[in-house]
């Protein structure tokens, strides 16, 4: 963590709460001074990363501000610093803080920032909480009121709380997207794509994927305090356990960059099927760790295994099969393979 990142977190507003996807939101300080009337309802929303990034959003005013470590203070984060409480002078010599990083350190020049482009989610989204609110104010048309049933029982059948990720819904038609639990991706509080998981019986594809390259799915939601990262196929894994996901089964040069960019202990849990295998080929080849959890035949994946025994359980089992070096690795794939 650096000072800059630092210095703001510990002048945030005292009544906050932190989202599953990763966000600290408040009572948003800066739509006074943007012609709004003062937000209640905690609008205000922090992300930071490990690298040392911060973003600010408002979803009252629309305020929005960034740092990113190697460049220089911006404007509007001074002017948020400012809403915050933070001194003027303090303001000011964490600029020159922000610029000295800036000139000096190689190591950041040389680091590549790894971007996404934003996306917009379809055609009428929300987030479940505001569909749940009309849900049970019956304040939903017949159609919507079953699709958010169906969608709810689903999240039940699969033992997967409502409030474990920032789910959406939407009643767009287009990719059947109505049928669909919506996931989406967040980079450093921004959407820049979105999973569709059918959530009714039906022949269409079960995933309807709008991704970019490269992209690791859950970044944002890593807790900064844990020595290790788990690294899934599926977004609902990731979901399950707080890890990360590749959204297959093979990493990329960036995802890979990505993870190990996170400077933590890398842990594989892959699915147990033929890709699978696949996948502790190249963690091997990377350095990283695979765990080899003992769960019934039945349990294909992460999120199958949580359903079964419960996240905490699922937990423990990964962490205490772990293996880190090559050699227990494959001895291990030909005990379990
Ligand atoms: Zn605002």
């Amino acid at each position: 963590m650096n000072l800059i990142q630092n210095t703001i977190l510990t002048s945030l507003p005292a009544n906050r709460k932190k989202t599953p996807s990763g966000w600290i939101s408040f009572n948003a300080p800066c739509c006074v001074y943007n012609g709004e009337t003062a937000d209640k309802k905690k609008r205000g929303g922090l992300m930071t990363s490990a690298d040392g990034t911060v973003s600010y959003h408002c979803f009252n005013c629309g305020f929005k501000a960034s740092y990113v470590i190697g460049r220089k203070l911006t404007y509007k984060m001074r002017q948020f610093m400012g809403y915050i409480g933070i001194p003027e002078d303090t303001i000011r010599k964490l600029a020159i803080e922000a610029m000295r990083e800036e000139e000096g350190d190689v190591k950041y020049e040389k680091k590549k920032f790894v971007t996404f482009k934003n996306k917009t989610l379809p055609k009428d989204t929300h987030k479940l909480d505001v569909w749940l609110e009309k849900y049970v104010a019956n304040d939903l048309t017949e159609q919507q009121w079953k699709k958010i049933d169906g969608l709810l029982k689903y999240l039940e059948s699969r033992g997967i709380g409502a409030d474990w990720y920032d789910f959406m819904y939407s009643p767009d038609k287009v990719w059947d997207v109505n049928q669909r639990l919506l996931i989406p991706f967040y980079w450093r509080g921004e959407v820049v794509g979105f999973t569709g998981r059918m959530f009714e019986q039906s022949d269409k594809v079960k995933y309807y994927t709008d991704v970019q390259p490269g992209y690791v799915f859950n970044m944002d939601a890593q807790d900064w305090t844990r020595k290790f990262v788990i690294v899934t196929e599926g977004p609902f894994d990731a979901i399950t356990v707080s890890g990360v996901s590749i959204l297959g089964s093979e990493i990329n040069d960036t995802q890979r960059e990505l993870i190990d960019g996170l400077g933590r202990q890398v842990i594989v849990v892959p699915d147990r099927d033929a890709p699978g295998q696949k996948l502790v080929d190249q963690a091997t080849e990377f350095g990283w760790s695979v765990a080899f959890p003992e769960w019934d035949k039945t349990v294909g994946d992460v999120s199958d295994a949580v359903q079964k025994y419960g996240r905490l359980f699922v937990l423990q089992s990964i962490l205490k099969t772990t293996e880190t070096t090559k050699l227990k690795i494959d001895l291990k794939r030909k005990m379990y393979g």
